[in-house]
């Protein structure tokens, strides 16, 4: 169930598909890692064959940006619609209460992780939380061992990319009690507050690069990667 633009996989699984597969991947005691993939992170690929088999070798290759589905829009693909980081994490915060799987929270700003527990906590009052660090401790190897130890069973990672898919790379081998995965990227910011999110409607018109343009001009340059992107898998040949 993926689909190939310009050698990057992308999955084509909704958020409940992603749920029920990682259920049956739990209860076989598999790891399963989850990457938020962009026009960005695609072209970025392109440059860089490390980059690219890191997103590959995940096991799930989420649409975040609207330009992917776009993509596969353009190309007569079948990807139906998107599946935001923030939107997974969120999928996935639900999944953790409803089965008492804890949780560790690994990155941002101290206040930031903190406050962005404290909300997810009042949303989900049941939810095992195994603990947090924020995203600038230093000593690695002592993080690792307490992760292992908290008996987390999901962990989010949020140090930006490619960062946190390379921590996650690194580390999971030590971290065999962590079934799940997720690099993602600045969702504490959004669950403390500290950043909004485009308000709905930019967000039902797939318009969130627009309103995110229009608050942080300097974002412009990042940007161009959408174009870019979308002119080169047009010229592509073959998607599957
Ligand atoms: N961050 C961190 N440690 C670092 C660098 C970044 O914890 O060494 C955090 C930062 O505080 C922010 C997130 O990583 O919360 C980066 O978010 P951004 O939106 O830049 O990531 P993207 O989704 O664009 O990759």
């Amino acid at each position: 169930m993926k689909e190939t633009y310009l050698g990057v996989d992308v999955s084509l699984l909704t958020y409940e598909g992603i749920i029920s597969d990682l259920e049956n991947r739990i209860q076989r005691e598999e790891q399963s890692t989850i990457i938020a993939v962009n026009p960005e992170k695609i072209i970025t690929a392109q440059k860089d064959s490390a980059v690219k088999k890191l997103i590959n070798n995940a096991t799930y290759q989420i649409a975040d940006g609207v330009g992917v589905l776009l993509a596969s829009k353009l190309k007569g693909g079948n990807l139906k619609s998107r599946v935001t980081g923030v939107d997974m994490m969120a999928t996935l915060l639900a999944f953790a209460a409803n089965k008492q799987h804890p949780v560790y929270f690994y990155g941002a700003k101290e206040e930031t992780v903190k406050l962005a527990i404290e909300n997810i906590q009042k949303e989900h009052p049941s939810i095992p939380v195994a603990g947090y660090t924020n995203g600038y401790d230093k000593d690695e190897a002592a993080l690792v061992e307490r992760i292992q130890a908290s008996g987390a069973k999901i962990l989010f990672v949020a140090l930006g990319s490619p960062k946190q898919e390379l921590w996650i790379e690194r580390n999971m081998d030590k971290l065999s009690n962590v079934k799940v995965f997720q690099g993602v990227g600045g969702s504490f910011d959004v669950f403390s507050g500290t950043v909004k999110r485009a308000p709905a409607i930019f967000r039902k018109l797939g318009l969130e690069w627009l309103y995110r343009l229009i608050s942080s001009p300097s974002r412009l340059k990042r940007q161009l990667n959408l174009p870019i992107f979308l002119f080169r898998v047009l010229k592509e040949k073959n998607n599957k």
